[in-house]
Order: C-alpha cells, then sequence, then structure tokens
C-alpha cells in the first residue's frame, strides 16, 4: 500500500512505482534555492544598505538510503520512501542579530548531537551557535537520529551525511538572504487533534500559527506553521515520510501557487494525536485529510496577513533544571530485570517490529543500567534543559527541546508576552515527554515507558509546568 523507492544516493527523479502505488516525484539530493530568493537577491542587491532586514531561505533532501533503522516506535529498517524527507532553513537578519531556523522531517535529535550539529552550522556560517535553532517535526517516519533503545540504530554514517547536508543548507540560507518582510498571525483549527492521554477531559491546543516571509517585492519566499499534534498518521506504515506536515506543505504550495518551502513545527502536542489517528494502522488518505485542513486554515489566514519590516529582532536561551524522580531501590530493580528476563525467555517473535518483545527487552536493559547506577550511588537529582527563543516586532518563537503537553503549551501562547507566539518542540534536544501530574499518577506511557527507551532517569510530574514557567520567562527577557 506504500511506495517501495530507491533511497537518495541512487539520484532517483521519480520513484514509486511498486504496484499499486501512485507515483512519487522525488527530487535531486540537492538544495534548492527558491527563484524568488534568487530573483530577490540579484534585484535587490543595491538595496541592501536600505533594507535593515533581510532573510533568506534554502532546503536540502536529508532522505536516507532504505534500509536505514526507522525510529519512534518499533518500525525496523526502512523499507521505502512515501515522501522525500527535508530540512528547511531560515535566516533572518537585522543590524541588532540574526537567527538562523532549521527545521528538519526527522523524530527528534538528542541534545549532543544537535550540539555538533549547531556546532558544524556556526562554524561553516559565522553565526552564533546559541541563535540557531534545529527543530525537528517529529515525523515517525524518519530515520534514528536519537538512541531510544530496541527502537532503531543511529547510523553513524547517515548522521555524517545529515551533518553535510544541515552544514549546505545553512550556508545556501545565508548566501540567499536579501531584503525581506514578514507577516505573521493566527487562527483556530478545531477537531483535527484530539488528546489522546484524556481523552475529552484534556486539553487540546487547535490554534494554527503562522508566519510568512516575503521577498522585497512583497512575493512570498516561505511560509512557517506551527500546530500542536503528533505527526503519526502514516506511523508504522515502515517507509520514510515527513507525514501530515508533507501533505499540509503541498496544499499550500497549490494554494499560493509558489513552490516555496513550508517549515512544520511540532507545537506544544506531545499528547495530541490526530483525530483520524489508528492506532497501528497507517493511513495516507489520513495523513492527507490532515495535512489538508491544517493547509485549509493556513491559506485563510496567509490571505489576511500583510508583511512589513520588521523593527526589532531578539534572540535568547536560558536553562532550566528539571528535577529527576528517584530511581527505585535495588532489590526493586532486580526484580524487575529478573522478570522482564523471563518474559523475555517465552517471546519467540524478536524480530525488530514486535512491540512486545522490544517493550520487554527495553524494562530488562533499563532495570539492569538502573541497577549498575544505584549500586554505583545513585544518580544525579536533575538535568538542565535550554529554552531557546527569538522574537521579531510582537512575534515570538520559543524553542523546547522535549515533548510539551499541550495545556502547558497554551499557557505559554495565553501568556500574552507577545501578540503572537509560536512553539517548536524538539528543538536543540530530544528528552522526551513533559507531562502533566495526572499523566504520571496515571503511569501513563509518556511519564513511565518512553523515558526507559530514552536513558534512565525521568521526569518529576511537575517537568512540564516548570517547562511553561521557564518558557514565560524567556519570553519576558526576548521582550526585554
Ligand atoms: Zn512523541
Amino acid at each position: 500500500m506504500v511506495a517501495r523507492t530507491g533511497s537518495v544516493n541512487r539520484r532517483l527523479h521519480r520513484t514509486g512505482q511498486s504496484s499499486g502505488a501512485a507515483c512519487v516525484w522525488r527530487f535531486p539530493a540537492d538544495t534548492v534555492l527558491y527563484p524568488a530568493a534568487i530573483e530577490s537577491l540579484r534585484r535587490s542587491v543595491p538595496l541592501m544598505n536600505d533594507s535593515p532586514f533581510s532573510a533568506g531561505v534554502a532546503r536540502i533532501d536529508i532522505t536516507p538510503p532504505v534500509g536505514v533503522d526507522l525510529t519512534g516506535g518499533a518500525f525496523g529498517p526502512s523499507r521505502g520512501v512515501l515522501h522525500p524527507l527535508w530540512a528547511k532553513a531560515v535566516v533572518l537578519r537585522r543590524p541588532e542579530a540574526s537567527v538562523l531556523l532549521v527545521v528538519c522531517d526527522l523524530l527528534g535529535i538528542d541534545e549532543q548531537r544537535s550540539d555538533d550539529l549547531r556546532r558544524a552550522i556556526a562554524g561553516a556560517t559565522g553565526l552564533a551557535f546559541e541563535r540557531i535553532m534545529l527543530a525537528c517535526t517529529h515525523t515517525h517516519g524518519a530515520p534514528a537520529t536519537v538512541p531510544l533503545r530496541n527502537w532503531g540504530r543511529v547510523d553513524p554514517d547517515y548522521m555524517s551525511t545529515l551533518c553535510d547536508r544541515l552544514v549546505r543548507v545553512a550556508e545556501d540560507a545565508v548566501r540567499a538572504a536579501a531584503p525581506a518582510r514578514l507577516a505573521h498571525g493566527q487562527i483556530a483549527c478545531p477537531g483535527v487533534a484530539i488528546n489522546r492521554c484524556l481523552g475529552e477531559r484534556g486539553v487540546v491546543d487547535d490554534v494554527l500559527g503562522v508566519m510568512r516571509l516575503d521577498d522585497a517585492t512583497g512575493r512570498a519566499m516561505a511560509v512557517v506553521i506551527s500546530f500542536a499534534c503528533h505527526p503519526v498518521n502514516l506511523h508504522s506504515a515502515g517507509v520514510f515520510t515527513p507525514d501530515f506536515p508533507h501533505f499540509a506543505e503541498r496544499a499550500i504550495q497549490a494554494g499560493l501557487g509558489l513552490n516555496i518551502p513550508v517549515l512544520f513545527l511540532s507545537g506544544a502536542g506531545g499528547d495530541l494525536n490526530p483525530s483520524n489517528f489508528t492506532n497501528q494502522t497507517p493511513s495516507e488518505p489520513n495523513a492527507r485529510q490532515t495535512g489538508e485542513l491544517i493547509a485549509a486554515k493556513a491559506l485563510e489566514r496567509l490571505g489576511e496577513m500583510r508583511s512589513v519590516v520588521p523593527d526589532r529582532l531578539s534572540a535568547a536561551a536560558m536553562p532550566i533544571d528539571l528535577p529527576l524522580r528517584p530511581l527505585p531501590d535495588a532489590q526493586t530493580l532486580r526484580a524487575t530485570a529478573e522478570e522482564a528476563g523471563q518474559r523475555l525467555e517465552t517471546i519467540t517473535d524478536r524480530s525488530p517490529t514486535n512491540w512486545t518483545y522490544a517493550g520487554v527487552k527495553t524494562r530488562m536493559e533499563w532495570a539492569l543500567e538502573a541497577l549498575e547506577l544505584v549500586e554505583q550511588g545513585g544518580v544525579p537529582d536533575r538535568r538542565t534543559l535550554i529554552l531557546q527563543g527569538f522574537a521579531l516586532d510582537d512575534l515570538a518563537v520559543v524553542g523546547i527541546g522535549g515533548e510539551l503537553f499541550a495545556e502547558y503549551g497554551q499557557a505559554v501562547r495565553r501568556s500574552g508576552v507577545f501578540e503572537h507566539i509560536m512553539i517548536a518542540t524538539q528543538a536543540n534536544a530530544s528528552v522526551g515527554y513533559l507531562f502533566s501530574p495526572e499523566a504520571l499518577a496515571m503511569e501513563r506511557y509518556e511519564a513511565v515507558a518512553c523515558p526507559r527507551y530514552l536513558g534512565v532517569d525521568s521526569f518529576t510530574g511537575d517537568c512540564g509546568s516548570l517547562v511553561r514557567d521557564g518558557a514565560i520567562a524567556l519570553l519576558r527577557q526576548l521582550a526585554g
């Protein structure tokens, strides 16, 4: 039911020819500079000194070779490419600051790898490390780029290729920088997402954030949208795909009549899924529906937004400390490891797509690693997360390196520090869910099982509210 296609390394231009699959046109694995940006660059060179604000846009294909492990679940090695994965870069410049936003069609990147990539980009472009925001869309049709036990091996060759491509796309965006204008707004997009933790009782933050960069003549160069919802409609399809953001981008491009990049920021949707999502059943029509519903609202808002030359660009980062739950005692951990070990013996299907096997093996490995730490004298009682943000006039973008629950993201958006606040989760780190005390009390996957895939320790029930408070403090700093 899905296209099985060649890898980017084979540079196929037309793929998806397997029986029953729709044809998928692929771009070559080269950066595409947008005609509008190039045109504007040529046309506006003499204006450079007159315009205090400039922006540059570029994109590059980051689809790995088929066979590289998928992540975000027990999905095993990829079997094909349904849609290419992209990294898209936008540089924003004013005399007082420069900011680079890079958004990748990936699940997330852990802090160490993300730091390495940002450092490489900073070295190549001369931009300050702390002004580079590297965010992921959180698609579950992506290669392993964050270590998750038994949910895909991070391929060092792919990471090296990714680094080269991100450096290139950043350099291209910087090179394309030309006088620009900014427009932004928000619009309700109801019915698209549901709260998977608390159902009807749970918060759904259905406000879609929309930002557009125009060139000096008013022609759109790029659109950035932020929406709180897990990209999981094609979860477990076994193929590379950006999921519904792919369809949102295509529909926005079609609506504008411009082949410009649409950057999807994964809003605070840690506990939100598409309302048409059916567990374990990947659905291309459902992904299309989700993407097109979002695109329709984005287009509605885009049509009303008038661009201006922003008067102010500020950027800031803020570390916050998140307390960690104490580990169980040695006796409990030994018993957990033993119980999981015995259960593992009884499982005969040990394929990488057997969720039960991956889950039990993870519990055993986690207990053994935790036991070792407890026997060595314990674990830290807190972990630092660095929040990052930038603001242009009355619009702010906040980057958070984890999956913030909707109620906290909504509170940040409604804080009133800026007229319009867009959230990018999975930015510069991927520490797991930033949940509520209720999720912990209910022993939900996000609070109890997921941390064991990521590592050993886990946050306390106030992690979500601490991130909310930290993000609001960061916004105040940005507002100066
Ligand atoms: Zn998630």
